[in-house]
C-alpha cells in the first residue's frame, strides 16, 4: 500500500501544507515499515479496553470526538484518517493560546508534530476545531496518538513506557513493583483525555513571553494529566491501590529519563489523600475539576518552578544522568533551592532502592 502513494494522491486538488507534508513523511517511511510486526496475542484485550474507556468519553463530553490512531506500521493510514477528521486548512488547534494570524502556522506545527508521534508510536494528544470538509461529526476532535498492544503487551512495556532504562535494568524491578498493563492502559487513556479536556473546558497553554514558559506549562499539564488518571482510578477502585503506588515510585524516577516535567508525585500523592469517599460516583467533568485544584496547589509558581528546574539538574548531575544540552539554559535560569533538592534526591533514592534493591550515592554535595 505505501508504494502505491502517487503524488496525485500526496498533492490533491486542494493541496494544502501538511497533506504534501505526509506524502513525503511517507515515502521516507515505506522502507521502515516494510515487515511490521506480527500481531500480538493480547491485542483484542488491549484495544477493547482502550475502546471502552473511548466509549466513556464520547459518551460523556458530546462535543468532542475521542479518536485512537495507532502508529507504527500503521501510521500512514492513520495519517490519512487524521486529515479526513481535521477537514482541510480552516481546521484550527486548541492546545495553545495563538492570535489569528498565527493560526495556520500552530495547525501546520501540530499536524507535524501528530504525524512525528504516530510515525514514532509514541502516546500523545492534540485537540482540533474541525474544519468544514471533516468526515468528524462533532465540531472538536480529541486525536490521542497511543499503540495499546505495544504499551499493555505485558507489565515489563508498561513499566518501560514510563522508564526509559534498559531491558536487563527493568527486568530487576520486582514484579508486584511493575505496571498493572491494563491498569496503565487506562491510566495512559485518561491521562491523554485530560490534555484534550483541559484544554477544552478549562482553556489551552495560555501566551507569554517569558523564556521557559512552554516548559513550565508543559510541568503543569503533566501534574493536571496524572492528577486526573490517579483521580479516575481512584474514584473507580474506591481505595488506594498497589498501581498508584507503582505508578508514583516510578515517576519518582523521571530523573532517569532527564525529565522533571514528569515529576507528578506530589500530584498523584495529593490524590490519594483525598477522603476515600470524596471521588467516589464523581463524573469525567467532576473529576477534571478536581485535578485542576490539585495542579494549582502542588504546581508553584514560575519563578519558583525555574528553581526547582535548577534544583533536578543538579540532583540529575549528581547522580550521573546527563542533562540535555538544550536543557542548559533551563538549569541555569535560577539557583537551585537545597530544600528542594533534598526532596528530589530523597525520594529518587528511596523509590530506587524499593526497585532495585540499592540505594545509590550522590557524586557530589547538596548545594549550599
Ligand atoms: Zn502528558
Amino acid at each position: 500500500m505505501l508504494g502505491e502513494l502517487t503524488s496525485e494522491q500526496a498533492m490533491p486538488g486542494n493541496p494544502n501544507r501538511w497533506t504534501a507534508l505526509l506524502a513525503v513523511l511517507a515515502i521516507s517511511a515505506a522502507a521502515a515499515t516494510a515487515a511490521g510486526p506480527a500481531a500480538r496475542p493480547d491485542a483484542p484485550t488491549s484495544q477493547a479496553v482502550l475502546d471502552r474507556r473511548l466509549d466513556l468519553y464520547n459518551g460523556t463530553f458530546r462535543d468532542i470526538l475521542f479518536v485512537q490512531l495507532p502508529g507504527g506500521e500503521d501510521w500512514l493510514e492513520s495519517g490519512r484518517a487524521f486529515e479526513e477528521l481535521l477537514g482541510g486548512d480552516d481546521a484550527t488547534n486548541l492546545d495553545y493560546e495563538h492570535p489569528p494570524d498565527l493560526r495556520e502556522d500552530l495547525l501546520t506545527a501540530s499536524v507535524h508534530r501528530v504525524l512525528f508521534m504516530l510515525r514514532h508510536n509514541a502516546s500523545s494528544s492534540a485537540l482540533f476545531r474541525v474544519g468544514e470538509a471533516s468526515a468528524a461529526t462533532r465540531t472538536h476532535v480529541c486525536v490521542i496518538t497511543l499503540d495499546p498492544q505495544g504499551v499493555a503487551q505485558d507489565d515489563v512495556h508498561s513499566t518501560a513506557h514510563l522508564l526509559g532504562l534498559s531491558p536487563e535494568l527493568l527486568a530487576e524491578i520486582p514484579p508486584e513493583m511493575r505496571l498493572d498493563r491494563l491498569d496503565f492502559l487506562r491510566f495512559l487513556v485518561d491521562h491523554e483525555v485530560f490534555h484534550c479536556i483541559d484544554a477544552h473546558y478549562l482553556g489551552p497553554v495560555p501566551m507569554s513571553d517569558r523564556e521557559h514558559w512552554g516548559r513550565y506549562m508543559l510541568y503543569c499539564n503533566e501534574n493536571g494529566a496524572d492528577a486526573y488518571a490517579a483521580a479516575m482510578h481512584l474514584a473507580e477502585h474506591g481505595e488506594r491501590t498497589r498501581f498508584l503506588r507503582n505508578v508514583t515510585r516510578i515517576r519518582a524516577l523521571c530523573l532517569f529519563n532527564a525529565d522533571p516535567e514528569h515529576a507528578t508525585c506530589r500530584a498523584i500523592r495529593a490524590v490519594e489523600r483525598l477522603d476515600d469517599q470524596a471521588l467516589t460516583g464523581l463524573t469525567p467533568r467532576e473529576l477534571l475539576a478536581v485535578a485542576d485544584r490539585i495542579r494549582d496547589h502542588v504546581v508553584p509558581d514560575y519563578g519558583r518552578y525555574l528553581g526547582y528546574r535548577a534544583s533536578a539538574c543538579r540532583v540529575m548531575q549528581d547522580i550521573g544522568i546527563a542533562v540535555p544540552a538544550a536543557d542548559e539554559g533551563l538549569c541555569h535560569a535560577a539557583e537551585p533551592d537545597p530544600a528542594v533538592y533534598r526532596e528530589l534526591m530523597e525520594s529518587f533514592r528511596k523509590s530506587h532502592a524499593e526497585l532495585f534493591g540499592q540505594i545509590p550515592e550522590p557524586q557530589a554535595r547538596e548545594p549550599e
